[in-house]
């Protein structure tokens, strides 16, 4: 029994080693991605479920991985954590917004400027103390427009924020100064009350997307949770963006239950912003 538990000991080290290591490896990575500009933001269009028409992005950060000439992509579910565990998604953070910022440049100077572009914050930027100011800096000095700019804070940050009552509820109503917009992301999964809705008045709320669709189901997830969701929200003057339609049925459903804005891979997954823009526009019959 002794020999099996050394065993055990000797297996669970090693595992815990393995992760260790990796995640080093991520780190290290990570920085020299931010260095060599290894990273790309991804655009996945967000549409108005009455009229099909494209409405606007969601930036998904994408790092592709140079080790020694073989590339590939590492999710980001796999680096950010690891960004926010070493502080790095605050240069990174920085990066997103930088880049989403120059994109709506560009477009503005080819005439298009209708679509805005929601990035992902995380907490650790919000608590960072200057978050509101500095995204007021970069709006003001690539000269956007603070709309175009739209901001996506899970249900959990929000909790978070809440719970702790720092200053990062100062640097919520700094976002909402800069009139950037706020959408509240994975809602449902936050295991919260719902007291904290009034103290953030935002604009969006995004149903997460285990509510939308599970793998082998063709049907919408949790009809009954997206209903109160949608209801909830009217009430509360928000619009509701659900996340994760992959089929006909779940569009048809959300429609029905007059869910008035989606994303997913129905439509279209992440791609490169380019790419984005051309299908948004040949989409939309521009
Ligand atoms: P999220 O913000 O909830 O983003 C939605 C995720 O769902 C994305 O995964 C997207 O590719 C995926 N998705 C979209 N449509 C569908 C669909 O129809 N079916 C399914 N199964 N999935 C769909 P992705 O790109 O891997 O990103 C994962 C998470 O990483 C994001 O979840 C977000 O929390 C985080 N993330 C991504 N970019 C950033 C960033 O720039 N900053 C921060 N802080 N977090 C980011
Ligand atoms: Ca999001
Ligand atoms: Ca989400
Ligand atoms: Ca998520």
């Amino acid at each position: 029994a002794k020999r099996h538990g050394i065993n055990r000991l000797q297996c669970f080290t090693a595992r815990l080693q393995t992760q260790l290591e990796k995640s080093i490896r991520l780190e290290k990575g990570l920085r020299r991605a931010l260095e060599h500009n290894e990273c790309e933001l991804y655009l996945q269009p967000k549409w108005n479920l009455c009229d099909q028409k494209i409405i606007g992005f969601e930036a998904l950060l994408r790092w592709l991985e140079d080790e020694g000439g073989v590339k590939r992509f590492i999710s980001p579910t796999e680096f950010i954590p690891v960004a926010e565990k070493t502080g790095l998604i605050i240069p990174l953070g920085e990066w997103v917004i930088y880049q989403a910022c120059k994109l709506l440049k560009a477009w503005e100077a080819q005439g298009i400027s209708h679509y805005p572009i929601a990035i992902n914050v995380s907490p650790l930027q919000l608590k960072s103390g200057n978050f509101g100011a500095s995204l007021k800096a970069i709006l003001d000095e690539e000269g956007i427009p603070a709309h175009l700019l739209e901001i996506e804070l899970t249900e959990e940050t929000l909790v978070d924020i809440y719970s702790e009552d720092d200053n990062a509820l100062e640097e919520l109503e700094q976002i909402r100064s800069t009139g950037a917009r706020i959408s509240i992301d994975d809602f449902g999964t936050g295991y919260s009350s719902l007291k904290y809705l009034k103290h953030f008045p935002s604009d969006y709320l995004k149903i997460d997307k285990s509510f939308v669709s599970v793998e082998g189901m063709d049907s919408l997830a949790e009809p009954a949770i997206c209903r109160a969701i949608v209801t909830m929200a009217e009430s509360l003057g928000m619009q509701v963006i659900a996340e994760g339609i992959e089929t006909d049925k779940q569009l048809q459903a959300l429609t029905a239950i007059k869910c008035s804005m989606g994303q997913g891979y129905l439509i279209a997954k992440p791609m490169p912003a380019e790419q984005a823009l051309l299908f948004a526009q040949n989409h939309n019959g521009m």
